[in-house]
């Protein structure tokens, strides 16, 4: 979650932080790497066992409370809840909601709903973030294709962090997988550095843009890389309780976002779910 215009607004923070900055950019040492480590594995596993364990019936709200149990059960403290006001541990969205979507005793999943999960989890003072799109059940082929084509352009984005590449060249392998399947780009939410805090510089865009300062990458940057691909129109707006975002068509949306640490020869996804194993071991 992370909204453009307070990026804009604020370009860089204000608070006096240890480590070495490249343009306001934290370059993260070897500590503080290990910790974040630590805390994309808890944000992983926890999206991982919601993915296995969602079925329908279930409301938002019990996967919030399934989420935050395990966050703290796992060492750390739900980085969403209470950021900015929100009330959460995940941010959770049902087909026409975009983002920022808040868990409901009364929302209830269905089989058929595109399920986007999106949390973060802080650890020893450091975050990590991520989201993943969940089908609920069966699911047409459209979601279906949807949801693929929001994987593949995370994963585009990611193959491009390097140290020497830029933060274009992340973005224009982004909007090239979106657009070959015609799908548009959500412009208003965008990626960001993460760290010591939830959202810190630098913006990470999903779309070729110069409205946003582009970035050489160096090694040490880490980076939470979020594209949102919607069916239909880019276009969206924010429901009355003023957090939750849709389509402004009603079309479905998709997002996979991951905190990405940038090494000399390439990268290393540190809330990777591919390689979880045993949850004991994540203190070790
Ligand atoms: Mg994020
Ligand atoms: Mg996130």
């Amino acid at each position: 979650m992370y909204w453009l215009s307070q990026l804009i607004s604020r370009p860089g923070s204000k608070r006096t932080v240890k480590g070495r900055r490249v343009k306001g950019v934290e370059l993260k040492n070897d500590v503080a790497i290990a910790t974040m480590r630590q805390a994309s594995r808890i944000v992983a596993t926890v999206l991982q066992e919601i993915a296995q364990r969602v079925e329908p019936g279930m409301t938002t709200a019990d996967l919030d409370a399934y989420a935050e149990a395990r966050i703290r059960e796992l060492g750390a403290t739900p980085s969403f809840k209470g950021y900015h006001g929100f009330p959460s541990s995940i941010c959770v969205c049902l087909n026409d909601e975009v983002v920022h979507g808040i868990p409901r005793r009364r929302k209830v999943i269905r089989a058929g709903d595109v399920l986007k999960v999106d949390t973060g989890a802080c650890f020893d003072g450091w975050h990590g973030d991520s989201c993943i799109t969940v089908p609920v059940g069966p699911v047409s082929d459209a979601a279906q294709h949807l949801i693929k084509t929001a994987e593949a352009a995370l994963y585009a984005g990611i193959a491009q962090v390097k140290a020497g590449n830029s933060l274009m060249d992340i973005a224009g392998a982004i909007e090239d997988v979106a657009l070959a399947a015609e799908f548009s780009i959500v412009e208003n939410y965008v990626g960001h550095g993460v760290g010591r805090n939830l959202h810190e510089p630098p913006s990470v865009f999903n779309f070729r843009t110069r409205q946003l300062p582009n970035l050489k990458l160096e090694a040490g940057m880490t980076l939470a890389i979020e594209p949102i691909l919607n069916a239909g129109s880019k276009h969206t707006r924010t429901l009355s309780d003023r957090w939750t975002v849709v389509t402004l068509d009603r079309s479905l949306s998709a997002q996979f976002e991951h905190t990405v640490l940038v090494t000399e020869t390439g990268h290393e996804i540190l809330t990777d779910r591919n390689h979880l194993d045993n949850t004991s071991s994540l203190q070790n």
